[in-house]
């Protein structure tokens, strides 16, 4: 038999290719001669700052959706004027500039590393920062993607925004990272990319450069050097998948599942119709917000929010309000730092520090509705209690909108989901945060990953306690987290009652296909096996069993 090396399934799909590992970024030592006039070291230090911060901003205005965002969070990091402080500091003390260079870096990193949970991934991307300064000042090629002739999977212990984004998807087929988690940048910039990845895989050192695998980023496994049979059966159903079927979302006996797209951006809302997305399902409005020191005026929104709609025709689109804080942080609102952000100041709860904010931007999303004559729905985010989706839906309606909705992402909404049903008119349940907090668990962190698995029962379970308290109110349910561009979990989802789903718009296919293959009776029974499993595993092989595939 093969043998395989087991990791967290972070985007779906199968590649079949030679691994490359990511080149190694240039070392420095104390020992390296420093240069002889200070001032002139520290002149190449900032002009090398300046030079790397630039080269993220050029990339982040090419790129779109998450990718845009990563990059420009990155370029910041490196214009970060503390950061060269303490790099001036270490060349005035007689340090080699280059040196001087990773270990004011590994100082930063470090304290960000010890702060955890979203500040702790930030620790990776100052190290990249640190890497292409080091490469700028000793005039080498920065890390980055091996070159070759043939597709490859690309693996690395860990990959940075600027690694994955300049990514030539017909060229790596596959990531491959031993760090990560399945809502890290790698699974997120996988996903935009259509390839599959599989990350948190200790196992991967163990493969070394050249090695051909199967990299299952539905399962989460990776074959080791497949043998000829193998190899002829992943060739047969990568065949069977470009049959895939097109159209809306159904269940082989007719069950309609409108697969929706998540966008964030004009160029993702295009992608979205050209894959055959239905509709929006979780338009993430902070791109709008991102780098700026003020809000953006009721005009601008209005200008970007039409361009959004108009790109999708007679869809519909559910807009998010603004979702900040914690993991998407703004500087014009001046929060105060949090000793925990994710559990502070976020989502909805922001209107009690900066209401202005919201109101103006439902005026934004009603002028723009109106403009296009979109179809459009609103939904707040992080919404915890009846008073908070209350106050949402009271806003909303004042605003001129008439379909309000809330996301469920915190276990207290779940469970009283039959009262706030009462409030609002539907529900998009966002996987990612509700097992961040159903599990307690980061969801930045990688060593916690197996927690954020969608098979966790726990998950199914508050699940079908939203839809439950849902049908109460008949008031809709949708899921926008990860899990829903998970094929087989997403027919584990229509069988618990789930009516939309929405994801990366390259997700879609997958999706589409999986539910095209089994009837809504097998999704019942798959999702039966889920809630009755003791563990997430045996969720997953009695789901597959159920669903008529083998495990
Ligand atoms: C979620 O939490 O599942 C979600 C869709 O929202 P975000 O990932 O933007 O927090
Ligand atoms: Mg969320």
């Amino acid at each position: 038999m093969t043998r395989e090396v087991r990791g967290v399934a972070a985007a779906p799909g199968v590649a079949l290719a030679a691994v490359k590992w990511l080149a190694a970024a240039p070392v420095t030592s104390p020992d390296d001669t420093p240069g002889s006039d200070v001032d002139v070291e520290i002149a190449r230090a900032e002009a090398a700052f300046e030079t790397v911060a630039g080269r993220y901003a050029a990339q982040a205005s090419e790129a779109t959706g998450p990718a845009a965002d990563i990059l420009f969070m990155t370029s910041a990091l490196a214009a970060d004027p503390a950061l060269l402080d303490q790099v001036r500091v270490g060349i005035r003390a007689g340090g080699p500039t280059a040196h001087s260079v990773t270990e004011a870096v590994a100082h930063f990193a470090e304290q960000l590393a010890a702060l955890g949970g979203m500040m702790a991934e930030r620790a990776s991307d100052l190290r990249d920062v640190g890497q292409r300064v080091v490469a700028e000042l000793l005039g080498v090629d920065p890390p980055g993607i091996p070159e070759s002739a043939t597709p490859f999977v690309l693996a690395a212990q860990d990959l940075a925004p600027a690694d994955t984004v300049t990514l030539d998807p017909a060229r790596v087929v596959g990531l491959l990272t031993v760090a990560g988690g399945p809502t890290s940048h790698t699974a997120i910039l996988a996903k935009a990319l259509g390839i599959p990845a599989v990350v948190a895989c200790p196992g991967a050192v163990e493969i070394a450069e050249g090695t051909e695998v199967v990299l299952d980023g539905t399962s989460g496994t990776v074959e080791i050097a497949p043998d000829a049979k193998r190899r002829e059966e992943v060739l047969a159903l990568r065949a069977r998948q470009a049959d895939a079927p097109s159209g809306p979302g159904r269940t082989a006996d007719g069950h309609a599942v409108p697969l929706l797209a998540n966008v964030g951006s004009v160029a993702d809302a295009r992608l979205a119709v050209e894959l055959g997305a239905e509709g929006v399902g979780l338009f993430r409005t902070e791109f709008l917000f991102l780098g700026r020191n003020s809000a953006p005026s009721i005009e601008d929104q209005t200008q970007q929010y039409a361009e959004i709609f108009a790109a999708l025709g007679d869809r519909p689109i559910t807009v998010r309000t603004l979702d900040a804080g914690s993991d998407k942080p703004l500087p014009f609102l001046n929060l105060p730092d949090e000793e925990n952000p994710a559990l502070g100041v976020r989502g909805l709860r922001l209107r009690n520090v900066h209401e202005g904010t919201l109101l103006d931007q439902l005026t934004a999303i009603r002028l723009a509705q109106q403009s296009t004559g979109a179809t459009v729905k609103v939904m707040a985010p992080m919404v915890a209690t009846v008073e908070e989706a209350r106050y949402f839906a009271a806003k909303a309606r004042e605003a001129g909108l008439d379909t309000r909705g809330i996301m469920v992402e915190i276990p207290a909404a779940a469970i009283r989901s039959a009262y706030l049903g009462a409030e609002v008119d539907f529900f998009s349940i966002g996987t990612n945060d509700l097992s961040q907090y159903l599990f307690g668990a980061d969801r930045m962190s990688s060593s916690l990953a197996a927690l954020h698995d969608p098979w966790q029962p726990a998950l199914a379970a508050t699940i079908a306690a939203v839809v439950h308290g849902a049908t109460a109110n008949g008031v809709k349910v949708g899921v926008c987290g990860e899990s829903a561009s998970h094929p087989e979990f997403a027919c584990v989802l229509v069988g618990l009652g789930v009516e939309t789903l929405s994801m990366a718009p390259r997700s879609l296919a997958g999706v589409r296909a999986a539910l095209a293959g089994v009837t809504l009776a097998q999704c019942r029974a798959a999702a039966d096996a889920v809630l009755t499993a003791g563990t997430a595993e045996e969720a997953a092989r009695a789901a597959r069993t159920a669903l008529g595939r083998a495990s």
